[in-house]
Order: C-alpha cells, then sequence, then structure tokens
C-alpha cells in the first residue's frame, strides 16, 4: 500500500488528504493548529503530530500551506520534510507560492534522494471536495508519472507544464485571470442592479453567451446574496497577485489590467477583509460606486 504524509489540512488540504484516504491510500496528515487533524481523523485518516511523523516512512509526501515561506519552513526546516523524508520518496508541493521558491525546493533536495514536483491547483474548495482539480505540474517527466496515480484522485485535468518552477508560473497566470474575471463579475453585477435589472435573470443569460464564465457559474449567486465566507481567502489571492507582478516584471511582461486588479484585493485586505472569499471585490465596486455594501 502506498503511504502518504499530507501537511497542511486546510479549506483545501483536509478535502483532498480525504480523498486519499477513501481511494485506499494510507494516509498520516498534520496540520500546526490540532484540531484541523482531529476533524481528518475523524473522516478515517491516520492523524500525525509533527511533520517528522506524518513524513517518515512516507512514499509520498504532499504539502498544502499558505505561502512561500511556509513551505520554506515545512519542507527545508530543521525537522522538516527533506530532513525526515524515505530516500525515493516523492514530495508534491501543491500550495501556491513563487517559481524561485518551486526551484529551490527542487535544487535543495538534489542529493538527498527525495524527488521534487511543483503541482499548484485551481478549482477552489469544491474541486477538493470533487476531486476535479485541475493541476499543473513541474518537474521531471518521470516524477510526474510516478505521481500520476495520485494526481488523478486529486484532480480532473493534470498537465505536466514544464520544469521544476513552470507549474507555479501557469498557476500565477491561473490568478491573474481569476482575479480579473472576478472583478468584471463584480462590476457587471453592481451595474445591472443600479439600473434595477433582475440580477438572477441577467446572470441565468449571461451565462449562455460569449460572457459565459466559471466565475459566473460559480461565484455570482453568492456575490447576489452577499455571502462572502471563503473559499478562497482575499488574503491567499493578494499574495497570489504579488507573485504575478513579480514574474512578469521578471519577464518583462506589462500587466495593467493585473495590476488593478491587485491593488483593489489589496485595498480589500487593507479594510481589513483578508478573511473574506475573493468574491468580496464586489463590495469595493459598491463602495467605489458611493453605495453602501448591503
Ligand atoms: P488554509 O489556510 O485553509 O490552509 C492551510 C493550512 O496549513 C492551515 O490549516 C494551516 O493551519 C496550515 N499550516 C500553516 N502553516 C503550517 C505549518 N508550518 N505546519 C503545518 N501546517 C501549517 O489555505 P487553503 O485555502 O487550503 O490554501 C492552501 C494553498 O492552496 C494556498 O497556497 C492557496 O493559495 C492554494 N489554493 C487555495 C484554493 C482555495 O480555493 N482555497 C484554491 C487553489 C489553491
Amino acid at each position: 500500500m502506498t503511504t502518504v504524509g499530507f501537511i497542511g489540512l486546510g479549506i483545501m488540504g483536509l478535502p483532498m488528504a480525504g480523498n486519499l484516504v477513501k481511494a485506499g491510500y494510507d494516509v498520516a496528515g498534520y496540520n500546526r493548529s490540532h484540531g484541523k487533524v482531529d476533524r481528518f481523523v475523524s473522516n478515517g485518516g491516520r492523524g500525525a503530530s509533527s511533520v517528522a511523523e506524518a513524513v517518515r516512512g512516507a512514499d509520498i509526501v504532499i504539502t498544502m500551506l499558505p505561502d512561500s515561506p511556509d513551505v520554506e519552513e515545512v519542507v527545508l526546516g530543521e525537522d522538516g520534510v527533506l530532513a525526515n523524508a524515505a530516500s525515493g520518496a516523492l514530495l508534491i508541493e501543491m500550495s501556491t507560492v513563487r517559481p524561485a521558491t518551486a526551484r529551490r525546493l527542487a535544487e535543495e533536495a538534489t542529493g538527498t534522494g527525495v524527488r521534487v514536483l511543483d503541482a499548484p491547483v485551481s478549482g477552489g474548495e469544491q474541486g477538493a471536495i470533487d476531486g476535479t482539480l485541475s493541476i499543473m505540474v513541474g518537474g521531471e517527466e518521470s516524477d510526474v508519472a510516478a505521481a500520476g496515480s495520485v494526481l488523478e484522485i486529486l484532480g480532473g485535468t493534470v498537465v505536466h507544464v514544464g520544469p521544476h518552477g513552470a507549474g507555479q508560473t501557469v498557476k500565477a497566470a491561473n490568478q491573474l485571470i481569476v482575479a480579473g474575471t472576478i472583478e468584471l463579475v463584480a462590476e457587471a453585477i453592481v451595474f445591472l442592479e443600479c439600473h434595477g435589472v433582475d440580477t438572477e435573470s441577467a446572470v441565468r443569460v449571461l451565462a449562455g453567451g460569449l460572457a459565459g464564465n466559471r466565475i459566473l457559474d460559480r461565484k455570482a449567486a453568492g456575490m447576489l446574496a452577499r455571502d462572502f465566507k471563503p473559499g478562497f481567502r482575499v488574503e491567499l489571492h493578494h499574495k497570489d497577485l504579488g507573485i504575478v507582478q513579480a514574474a512578469a516584471r521578471e519577464a518583462g511582461v506589462v500587466v495593467p489590467l493585473g495590476a488593478a486588479v491587485a491593488q483593489l484585493m489589496a485595498s480589500l485586505q487593507a479594510q481589513g477583509h483578508g478573511g473574506l472569499d475573493h468574491s468580496a471585490l464586489l463590495s469595493l465596486v459598491e463602495q467605489l460606486s458611493g453605495r453602501t455594501p448591503r
């Protein structure tokens, strides 16, 4: 039986680890706040009380953590993944982090016998629950093949996009498109409401035409109801747009709409709304339009 060490049992990690348990893998889960480990255990998983305990003896280690410093601490730290994983283990790093962080992990793993892939995901909490995530994988072809059966359980679309770091570069592009689309959907909803149009009917017909998109399908109902429970937190998307801007600058690419939406996300974060779903961009559009957010 394949043994998996899973670190980071948050909004995404908990259902992803749960899907591996359901598929018959032996999964040891660790999270910094222990309540989440208890939830994982009550869903049939095996609890671990440290990174070292989760990783020891694992064939595959998966990390699903908030940001680059968290991943560097957990993977490269004194009692972290590389210090404890068996030679031959495969680390699948699935958080959204800087492409440079992904490349650094691969470099640091050289000589330890641990193989590394960057495999960030898109599809949100529902995609994690349903096992239909889109997974963009960077690393060596043979390691991608070795990760295949695990990734196929977590995702519906799994694509090897290039060498170490390439998965994270594609994920940055994903976050640029998602943020821009949410902002346009938010602007359209406020625009329609201010014209007194029945927004539910409007969203239905828009979704069937060229303006149709996944944000309209998945997020518009919550936006109309002003339900901003995450989902995907503003603070994480703010982090991701920082990655996008740095990577664009590095490549000499200009992303004017990306820069604008990064500023809007930064405003939500600065106003103390980092814990809301990123679709809360809607309330900022209302505020900018001189309307009291509902
Ligand atoms: P989350 O904050 O809900 O989960 C992260 C978990 O990691 C938390 O439970 C936290 O306690 C734990 N953690 C933090 N530091 C730790 C450490 N040092 N050791 C052990 N555990 C630690 O975040 P999430 O929404 O699950 O997102 C995880 C990653 O996936 C992020 O990089 C995010 O950008 C990305 N992502 C999220 C979504 C989404 O819709 N939520 C979608 C795609 C990608």
